[in-house]
């Protein structure tokens, strides 16, 4: 009962909210929710209600703990989750949108997000304009009359473009625009963008919130009980849920969501030194050094830069791969977010069908690679990027 409602801290809340002991009747006291693998519930009666539950994909009690312990930690009235964040983020858009609107997206989105905009729901007659809302006054320019969201990610992927949520919440409310964040890159420990004035969270819990890179998940967060009640209808009508043991595993990954981010920062930052010294490597994008464009803001809406970062090198895409393939710690993989440590190379891997010319306009270059900083030894790590580049 206690540690969703209480004014507690981000680590207790991590740890206890959704999952406080039973102690009804016959309840065990299990300190942790157990998975509950039932996917239809019994009645005494035809016409007596159930306990609450009657068939998993529309409410199922483990992934309801994992709900309310995501709610608590994005200080939103109400959590949703669903079997992967692009699913979370079709049920959202099928619960916002109609034929005929029209959407404001931040142009260097997550691949998947942009296509999800350029050849599904496009297909349906909703349009999306691509923006580069780190210049909020830019929103202003390309409202339309059909405008109904603006889509933002901050940081962004892979170039760590830090965005003013306040103002681009502001602007978007004048409008009668609803303003949704994909936090997945900082998790809600170092940012939380309903206090910022978002109307709505979007995350891929597969990435930090799970943090482990063995399961798949998406959640949506918010505090408005109408738009609750539609996404909630959508959710269960078009069907895309959590898995009880996924979201087992989700609420596992989740207490420790504190001390991981702490250790990625710790490790991103210190790699983040050492990349900016290195002669090979022509710049370091990376929201937590003072180099950084929009430092100052970063320090103004968030409480930490998170574990991902991205350098160029000097040379070309054949000096890039060959660096990559000479690593030894790091996985040469997509996704972010887990213990372990990753690169890519989004020209060749995360961001290839990205055509160059965009790729080059907005700064995504043969030879920018993107880190995800795990939660290794620093000194390995270090060591292991000095080797391949020598
Ligand atoms: C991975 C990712 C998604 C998509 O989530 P899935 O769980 O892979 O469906 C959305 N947004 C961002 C920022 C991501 O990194």
């Amino acid at each position: 009962m206690t540690a969703t409602k209480k004014n507690y801290g981000f680590a207790t809340k991590s740890v206890h909210a959704g999952e406080e002991p039973d102690f009804r009747d016959g309840a065990t006291g299990d300190v942790v929710v157990p998975i509950h693998l039932a996917t239809t519930f019994a009645r005494k009666k035809v016409n007596e209600p159930t306990a609450g539950y009657e068939y998993t994909r529309s409410l199922n009690p483990t992934r309801k703990a994992l709900e309310t312990k995501l709610a608590a930690l994005e200080n939103a009235a109400y959590g949703l989750a669903f079997s992967s964040g692009l699913a979370a983020e079709t049920t959202l858009l099928l619960s916002l949108l109609k034929s005929g609107d029209h959407i404001i997206a931040f142009d260097d989105l997550y691949g998947g997000t942009k296509r999800l905009f350029n050849h599904i729901f496009n297909e349906y007659d909703i349009a999306a304009s691509f923006v580069d809302l780190t210049d909020a006054a830019l929103l202003n320019d390309a409202i339309q009359p059909n405008t109904k969201l603006v889509w933002l990610e901050s940081p962004s992927n892979p170039l760590l473009k830090v965005s003013d949520i306040q103002a681009i919440a502001a602007i978007a409310h004048a409008h009668n625009l609803l303003l949704v964040v994909d936090n997945t890159f900082l998790s809600p420990y170092f940012q939380q963008p309903l206090t910022l004035g978002a109307d709505i969270v979007v995350h891929s819990s597969t990435k930090y919130i799970g943090g482990h890179s063995d399961v798949l998940g998406g959640s949506v967060l918010l505090n408005d009980e109408t738009l609750y009640n539609r996404i909630q209808y959508r959710q269960n009508a078009v069907g895309a849920v959590l898995s009880p043991f996924d979201s087992y595993l989700t609420l596992r990954g989740i207490k420790t969501l504190a001390l991981r981010m702490e250790r990625h920062q710790e490790n991103a930052l210190k790699i983040a030194h050492f990349l900016q010294q290195h002669p090979k490597v022509k710049r370091v994008l990376y929201p937590g050094l003072p180099t950084h464009p929009q430092y100052d803001l970063a320090r103004k809406q968030t409480s930490g830069s998170g574990g991902v970062l991205s350098f160029e090198i000097h040379g070309s895409i054949n000096d890039a791969e060959q660096f990559l393939e000479r690593l030894e710690l790091f996985a040469l993989a997509e996704s972010l977010g887990g213990v372990e440590s990753l690169i890519e190379l989004p020209a060749a891997m995360t961001h290839a069908s990205v055509a160059k010319e965009v790729r080059e306009q907005i700064g995504i270059t043969d030879t920018l690679i993107r880190i995800s900083v795990g939660v290794e030894d620093t000194d390995d790590l270090i060591a292991d990027l000095q080797q391949a580049l020598a």
